[in-house]
């Protein structure tokens, strides 16, 4: 897995940020990307050790390349992020999807070759999704000017928020707690801040915002009553997705004019693309590889084990695209079902859903106390995509650099 050092403090050490975000993933990063063009401090706090959250890389033969196990796919009509990837100097690159598309119906019956099936136009970033958390991380460094201060710390997990009058943050504030693992050591430490802005999902945050709504009331502020239900409720969109992904010595199936697309109603995948990268030099080669959704569901596959899963998506990738196994390099499972910063227990319970969430009552009250919500569950277009984590955080920073 593709990790960052384990903490990044940018730009003048001594100055108190008064901003704080509560995760890393795409909406966080972007969140701290847009608040330092802006020339504010920020500190961001990632409970994982690697920054990304479900923007996921695995490393490949070659150098410029990292695999997704989180996103791939870019639509046209996403226009945010089209234009931060291009801001970012990345580029853009089509799915291959060149010749025929295979399709599964049973283990028994043989695969059929199914011509004039178009894939949807989908893009993808060349050497990855990942490349995006790394470009993002680099533009805030240059973005440093003066006392801005971008604090990116990982391994450190929000555990509290409460709310706080506080001279030092100019009245009403918010104290985090902080907790971190070292050594099999936890620590924790409490700063304040004036504003927090949540860039986690709905449901992964619902705990620590239930901790302090009862105390916004007792300091009088309007209640935020049905808000905790609301966020629970909210579904993390693939949050229940497992991928495999397989890196072979040659793109057997592109020779045979098939474009690496096929339909399994047999499993464990249930649907396959070719997931491979142009050699861009002698030391970064070009990778072969082709990635699979599974298609068991999340509590089904947390009572096998994962060998059984990897063994059973691999004969069934050879099995469908006729390629001897000697040709696969190596493979790679993600199960994002069992990532406690990803899906919780009604995530794993339930088949995959759109997000849809309306906090538009809660809203003003939100604002008054300095709680921003960024991530892309809270978009209200394309929530649930990357698109959603651009637009959440834009809306999010709109608002915060207005108080
Ligand atoms: C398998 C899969 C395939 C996908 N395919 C696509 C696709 O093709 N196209 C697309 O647009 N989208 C896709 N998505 C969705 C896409 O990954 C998300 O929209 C996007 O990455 C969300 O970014 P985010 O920053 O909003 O949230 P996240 O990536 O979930 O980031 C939240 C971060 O907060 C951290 N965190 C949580 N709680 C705390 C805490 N208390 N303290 C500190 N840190 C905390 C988490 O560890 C995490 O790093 C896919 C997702 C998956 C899993």
């Amino acid at each position: 897995m593709h990790t960052q050092a384990s903490k990044k403090t940018i730009g003048n050490k001594n100055k108190q940020a008064n901003v704080a975000i509560i995760g890393a993933g795409l909406a966080g990063l972007y969140s701290a990307y847009l608040l330092a063009q802006r020339n504010i401090s920020v500190d961001v706090y990632e409970a994982k050790t690697s920054l990304g959250g479900r923007i996921m890389g695995v490393e490949t033969q070659a150098s410029d390349y990292l695999l997704d196990m989180g996103p791939s796919w870019i639509f046209p009509h996403q226009s945010q992020i089209q234009t931060l990837v291009a801001e970012l100097g990345l580029t853009l690159k089509n799915q291959f999807a060149e010749g025929d598309a295979l399709f599964q119906q049973h283990p028994s019956v043989p695969v059929r070759q199914i011509s004039g099936v178009a894939p949807p136009d989908m893009y993808q970033i060349v050497g990855g999704t990942y490349s995006l958390i790394d470009a993002l991380i680099k533009a805030i460094q240059k973005q440093q000017v003066g006392d801005c201060q971008i604090n990116l710390a990982n391994n450190s997990k929000v555990v509290n928020c409460k709310a706080t009058d506080n001279e030092k943050v100019g009245g009403a504030g918010w104290e985090l707690t902080i907790e971190k693992t070292s050594s099999g050591q936890k620590t924790k430490a409490i700063s304040e801040y004036k504003q927090v802005i949540f860039a986690a999902p709905p449901r992964i945050i619902a705990p620590i915002v239930s901790s302090f709504l009862d105390k916004t009331k007792a300091d009088g502020h309007s209640t935020f009553d049905g808000l905790e239900q609301t966020l629970r409720k909210t579904p993390t969109w693939m949050a229940a997705q497992a991928k495999f992904a397989c890196e072979f010595v040659s793109a057997s199936w592109r020779k045979r004019k098939l474009s690496g697309q096929a339909f399994s109603q047999a499993g464990p995948l249930v649907e396959i693309h070719d997931a491979g990268h142009d050699a861009s030099s002698d030391e970064a080669p070009s990778v072969h590889a082709l990635f699979g959704f599974v298609g068991l569901p999340a509590k089904q596959r947390l009572g096998l084990s994962e060998q059984q899963i990897v063994d059973a998506c691999q004969a069934q990738m050879i099995k469908i695209f006729d390629i001897d196994k000697s040709e696969c390099i190596q493979f790679h499972y993600q199960d994002w079902a069992k990532d406690e910063w990803v899906a919780t227990a009604a995530d794993q319970a339930e088949a995959s859903q759109h997000p849809n969430i309306d906090l538009s009552k809660w809203q003003d009250q939100l604002d008054a106390i300095n709680l921003y919500f960024a991530c892309s569950e809270f978009s209200p277009i394309d929530a649930g995509y990357m698109e959603g984590a651009i637009v959440a955080s834009q809306r999010a920073i709109a608002a915060l650099v207005t108080r």
